[in-house]
């Protein structure tokens, strides 16, 4: 009989060969794939009917072509994609993301973590994820707005509140969800508020959304520390980016009692050795859109620092919040020698495979982002039940919800590794229970 192992590796082996090129994807897969072996052992019956192979592939990829003049009549042409791949437990849902590393690859492995991520809210949304490689970075709002209807003028006829639900990711914030909203509207000749979440607050948006994902990771980070004796007051935090999902994070760090002793984009970093002053980090990249060497021009007893790398701080708790691929092996052993115990992600796989194995070893707890980062999407299937009901809820009662999704995303994590001899391991914990909610759904539904 072929071992679980055998037939892992033979699945991955054949995925390598059928997506040729797509590093992100190949390291998303092998992760789960890896996990995977010991539910295989266990319970065999989640290879039959092609599961695997199945789950692997996306039921529909979509690439198209996105034309748009910029203000200097220059005509530009971007590519424009949407994974959907897998609805078993609800319409796709999953960010856009606007960026020049975007590619098929990218958005694969995006849509492939979509999956287990939104699986784990315990809200019935299945997984997608979509963007271009259109670079915002010094575009006018003109231009901007010219992009986003392009974008949609294709992407509508693909989406719907039972069908597709996009949201924001890296490039895409409320002003791009806005234009991508206002060229559906004006395309379908409907005021369809939950084919997008991320809206206005006005215009079908919830409270909260803005904040989830940063706040989300957050009340993940203190849960986790809470089960081993230890809490977010009083820690020292590092927190990489300093987008949305950042931003947020150190906001609700340092309103628990945390001092966030640095942040980044990708010029460099700025070491904040007496904590962070958000309103004005918010006002420089929100409203300002500027780097974050301003923001030493503008306080005092923070530096900046082009060269080196944010992850030679000392600080008890580390939370990658930029993108992928951010924290290395060199990185994560700097961390566990300077003494951090927790890592959670905020962002989409910042963590390389030899960075997680160098946590594991070293005993420092980690989070994946598939669990850690869920209150973004979870927060956006509580904004498609607002549209649902054409209700909208408080921010207490808003963020009530949120904090008792992310407290259950954890006990579900940590209960899982238990179940499988991992304990604390929510790597493993985080793949299996994501998987078996989807695997059950799609074995309930047959080979489509
Ligand atoms: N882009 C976010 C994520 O990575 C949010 C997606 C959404 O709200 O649909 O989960």
């Amino acid at each position: 009989m072929t071992s679980s192992k055998e037939l892992v590796s033979g699945y991955y082996n054949k995925l390598l060969k059928r997506n040729a090129g797509e590093p992100e994807f190949h390291q998303a897969v092998a992760e789960v794939l890896d996990s995977l072996k010991i539910v295989l052992e266990k319970d065999p019956h989640y290879a039959d009917y092609g599961l695997i192979q199945r789950l692997c592939e996306p039921e529909r990829q979509i690439i198209f072509r996105v034309p748009w003049i910029s203000d200097n009549n220059n005509v530009h042409v971007n590519r424009g994609f949407r994974v959907q791949f897998n609805s078993a437990l609800g319409p796709y849902k999953g960010g856009l993301r606007f960026h020049p590393s975007v590619n098929l690859g990218i958005i694969k492995f995006l849509g492939f973590e979509q999956i287990f991520k939104n699986s784990l809210t315990g809200l019935p949304i299945g997984g997608g994820k979509g963007g271009s490689d259109f670079d915002p970075k010094g575009r006018s709002d003109a231009e901007i707005m010219r992009f986003c209807q392009s974008f949609m003028t294709e992407l509508y006829r693909h989406i719907g509140e039972y069908r597709d639900v996009p949201a924001g990711d890296i490039g895409v914030g409320g002003r791009e969800i806005g234009y991508l909203f206002g060229q559906y509207r004006r395309l379908t000749v409907q005021h369809e508020s939950g084919v997008l979440t991320g809206k206005g607050l006005t215009w079908g948006g919830s409270l909260v959304r803005t904040e989830a994902t940063g706040y989300g990771a957050v009340y993940f980070t203190n849960e986790m520390m809470r089960t081993h004796g230890e809490s977010l007051d009083g820690a020292k935090v590092i927190v990489s980016g300093s987008g949305n999902v950042a931003i947020y994070a150190m906001e609700k760090a340092q309103e628990l009692g945390a001092t966030v002793v640095g942040f980044s984009d990708s010029s460099g970093w700025v070491s904040t050795p007496n904590g962070v002053d958000i309103q004005l980090l918010k006002d420089i990249k929100d409203n300002r859109r500027e780097r974050v060497s301003q923001y030493v021009k503008e306080t005092t007893g923070a530096t900046f620092n082009a060269d080196g790398t944010i992850w030679s701080l000392e600080a008890d708790v580390a939370l990658p919040c930029a993108t992928q691929n951010e924290l290395n092996g060199e990185h994560a052993q700097m961390l566990v020698d300077n003494g951090v115990k927790y890592v959670a992600e905020g962002a989409n796989m910042p963590s390389t495979p030899e960075a997680i194995e160098i946590f594991r070893k070293s005993g420092v707890h980690f989070a994946p982002g598939k669990a850690a980062n869920a209150g973004g999407v979870a927060t956006s299937a509580l904004e498609m039940q607002q549209n649902a009901s054409r209700d909208s809820w408080s921010f207490e009662y808003t963020d009530q919800r949120l904090h008792k999704i992310m407290s259950n995303i954890f006990q579900r994590c940590d209960q899982t590794a238990k179940e499988y001899d991992r304990e604390g391991d929510y790597v493993i914990g985080a793949n299996i229970a994501g998987f078996k909610k989807v695997a059950d759904a799609m074995l309930a539904q047959g080979v489509i």
